[in-house]
């Protein structure tokens, strides 16, 4: 595993609470002490397309940027944001972004899918999960052996696409795992030390029509990618992505961190050893594509250093709903030091 290391805080076992990062010194107000790098992997919901610049995230109140490159679709503040992108993206990623573009427009023409949403559906369980995972990897491998294939023959491709054609599409899922599947090619290693570490959710697939539109995505990928990518676009890669996602991810949000509209989501694996508390010593805020935490009061050594995992107006919810509420999104019993005096004034009043 690969935690993030810094002379102001060492990443520690927590009684109950697994990793949780603590003060190695005395830490005065207002210190940064954490700035991201970019994210391991990221998604910029279709929706906003136009609108949030592909590199830095800037959104403009809704309206379209100016730099549009239109072989990958993406938009970008400015010319110096697009260059940006383009020198950490590398000639392979610019490609792989060209094809998923192209894939995407040509299916997107036909009628709007509303197939496999269902009122009946529901969250699949690990044996599901596993057998349908199964089935997409022959899929995958035939597509693959076209790629390879296609690549000295040059009809192979097409016909490549034509044989995924008849399959529904998921942009948001496909860029999300592109995304993830680029960072890899560029450091496996570094990669895997550190999204594979990462707490993972066993069924993250909300629905089953979620777990069929990653699965489908990924057989997609797997078509359309070039062969040098081969190797990142795996199973393995794709269903981390997934697990990981569901604890881990930071919302992309425009502004401020509780900014009104919500334009996708990232992976940040530095940032996410923070434990959560509801009266959190750390502030953070989205500057570009990364983060920066700093702690808002003085801080002791030896004090965990926490962010608080509630948006918004969920800051103001009563001891009982914000509980009742990070039990249900993030699964555990919040025990933090705000909870506790709450639960015992709460218990001295009755
Ligand atoms: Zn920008
Ligand atoms: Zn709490």
């Amino acid at each position: 595993m690969s935690p993030p290391t810094s002379d102001l805080f060492s990443v520690e076992t927590i009684p109950g609470a697994g990793r949780g990062i603590l003060a190695s010194r005395d830490i005065p107000q207002d210190t940064t002490v954490l700035t991201s790098k970019p994210p391991a992997a990221h998604v910029l919901f279709r929706e906003y397309r136009k609108e949030v610049c592909a590199q830095c995230f800037l959104y403009d109140r809704g309206r379209t940027l100016r730099v549009k490159d239109h072989d990958t679709g993406k938009v970008f503040c400015s010319a110096s944001c697009q260059q940006k992108w383009v020198d950490h993206t590398g000639e392979l990623g610019d490609g792989a972004w060209q094809d998923l573009h192209h894939f995407i427009q040509a299916r997107s023409k036909g009628t709007k899918d509303t197939s496999g949403i269902s009122l009946t559906d529901h969250r699949p369980d690990v044996g599901e999960i596993d057998g349908r995972w199964s089935q997409a990897k022959p899929e995958a491998d035939v597509r693959m052996r076209k790629a390879i294939d296609g690549a000295s023959r040059p009809t192979g491709r097409k016909q490549t696409k034509a044989a995924v054609a008849s399959s529904t599409i998921d942009p948001d899922i496909l860029g999300y795992l592109l995304s993830g599947i680029l960072a890899h090619h560029q450091q496996p290693n570094q990669w895997r030390e550190d999204v594979l570490a990462l707490a993972m959710h066993e069924e993250p697939y909300t629905t089953t029509h979620d777990l069929e539109a990653h699965c489908t995505s990924f057989v997609q990928l797997s078509s359309i990618m070039p062969v040098e990518l081969h190797e990142s676009c795996t199973i393995e890669v794709c269903r981390a992505l997934a697990a990981v996602s569901s604890h881990n991810a930071f919302g992309i949000r425009s502004g401020s961190e509780d900014g009104e509209e919500y334009m996708g989501y990232a992976l940040y694996p530095s940032a996410s050893y923070f434990n959560h508390s509801c009266d959190p010593n750390l502030a953070k805020q989205r500057v570009g594509n990364a983060w920066r935490f700093w702690v808002v009061r003085d801080v002791q050594q030896g004090e965990e250093l926490c962010i608080s995992y509630l948006g918004g107006d969920e800051k103001d919810l009563n001891l009982r709903q914000r509980r009742a509420h990070l039990r249900e999104v993030w699964g555990f019993a919040c025990e933090c030091a705000r909870c506790r005096r709450e639960a015992t004034s709460s218990h001295d009043a009755g």
